[in-house]
């Protein structure tokens, strides 16, 4: 892998710039879109640490014009990306149903037989690998965070705390055998060698082996405006025609592709080694016939995303600085990661919103990345009376708006930012 090294905000280490195509390799990169450089979109703050200042980093989209990827230049190091990292499980009902039933979609798609095995690439808590065991297959987990490796393994899913790549495949292979399937979720979007990466999963492959990833799907993030899933730690925005070459390149063809609900749309990808027993089903080219006439496969249409997305935060701000000037108090519900994307991208500090209320006790107390509004429990909402809810976990708006119904009923209204700005009650 080629990448230039540039220095980026005086941040030279923490931070480099790619001269190339994650995906092809290719040199003719065009910019389509230009969102404001933020601090690592988790970097919540305590404080105690509010005066040492946060590194900004460029959030340029490029694609690619030999391959069509979509994809962030600007890689910033892992270490810097997690030092403040607030991390919390996602072991709840929902995500555990999700992976129940994306095992049980795999089994059949692949023809998966008890005795098989099943590595899972960022395999986290293991509960995906918890159902391949259920189906008798034996599995290992492979994810680089040392806690959790440790404590999936004492309950039962074997976890190897590493970095996966083709010299851990061989030594997986040697010690027991070739995979009859290698799951890899949200991993594709945030590794930057997926060269390595994909090098590996063909040396541990069997023969009829398949190799199954999710990511979040291009598609999903242009139709539904998900431009604030933008952020470092995704790297790149994939869609199905660059991966077709991209694993052609690396000895593997992609023989099936779905469209699947995960992170407000995600796409599901089969491959296998280069004439391997699956067949196609069709489902691949049907997927790169959508993207083609979306125009996904020209920097054209994403040039257009972001005069939309531009536009979305004109009327906002429009709509928030007037109520400011009418002597309304705005808070904000919600903060996760993407949080930090739109608010940066859409010039939203502490003077319009005065503080943000989240779930997680494990942000409350915190500051935002970068801008420092206040994170605070949501009985801050009763306490502080706020006359305007904004929900930055926009996504989640309809939940949000009935759990916090009190606040409507007292004269409160919601405002929801994305796709469109909309208030409620209008
Ligand atoms: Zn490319």
């Amino acid at each position: 892998m080629e990448a230039g090294r540039v220095s980026t905000n005086g941040e030279s280490s923490a931070c480099r710039r790619r001269a190339d195509c994650r995906l092809c390799g290719g040199r003719a990169l065009t910019q389509v879109l230009s969102l404001a450089p933020t601090p690592p979109a988790n970097a919540f703050v305590p404080k105690d640490a509010l005066a040492k200042p946060q590194a900004r980093f460029p959030l340029d989209v490029f694609f690619c014009e030999s391959c069509g990827h979509v994809q962030l230049l600007d890689v910033v190091d892992p270490k810097v990306l997690f030092e403040n990292y607030v991390y919390v499980s996602g072991t709840s009902p929902v995500f555990v149903r999700h992976f129940e039933n994306y095992a049980g979609a795999v089994v059949a798609r692949a023809g998966l037989k008890p005795g098989g095995l099943a590595l899972d690439i960022g395999s986290n808590d293991g509960t995906l690998l918890g159902f391949f065991q259920k189906a008798g297959m034996k599995v290992l987990g492979i994810d680089p965070a040392r806690a959790i490796a440790a404590d999936a393994t004492k309950r039962g899913i074997e976890t190897w705390a590493d970095f996966f790549g083709a010299p851990l495949a061989q030594r997986i292979r040697a010690e027991r055998g070739p995979a009859a399937i290698v799951t890899a979720n949200n991993v594709f979007a945030h590794i930057d060698d997926l060269g390595g990466v994909t090098d590996g999963v063909r040396a541990l492959l069997a023969p009829d082996g398949v190799f199954v990833f999710e990511v979040s799907y291009l598609v999903d993030v242009y139709e539904h405006t998900l431009f604030d899933t933008i952020y470092h730690e995704h790297l790149a925005y994939h869609s199905v025609g660059p991966l077709v070459r991209f694993f052609a390149a690396h000895g593997m063809e992609m023989f099936a592709a779905e469209r699947v609900p995960s992170h407000g749309g995600s796409l599901r990808g089969y491959a296998q080694l280069r004439g391997g027993p699956h067949k196609a089903d069709g489902s691949v080219e049907k997927l790169i016939a959508l993207e083609k006439s979306l125009g996904l496969d020209r920097a054209e249409a994403l040039k257009g995303f972001g005069r939309k997305i531009d536009g979305v935060r004109d009327s906002l701000r429009a709509l928030l600085l007037d109520l400011k000037a009418k002597g309304k108090r705005i808070a904000g519900f919600g903060a996760p990661a993407k949080a930090t994307t739109l608010m940066y991208h859409f010039g939203l500090g502490p003077d319009v919103v005065e503080f943000i209320v989240d779930d997680s006790p494990l942000k409350q107390g915190l500051y935002s990345p970068g801008l420092h509004v206040p994170v605070l429990p949501a009985t801050a909402i009763a306490e502080q009376k706020p006359d305007y809810l904004l929900i930055l976990a926009w996504n989640f708006a309809r939940p949000i708006m009935e759990k916090n119904a009190r606040f409507a009923a007292q004269g409160g209204r919601f405002i929801i930012p994305l796709p469109t700005v909309e208030v409620y009650p209008p």
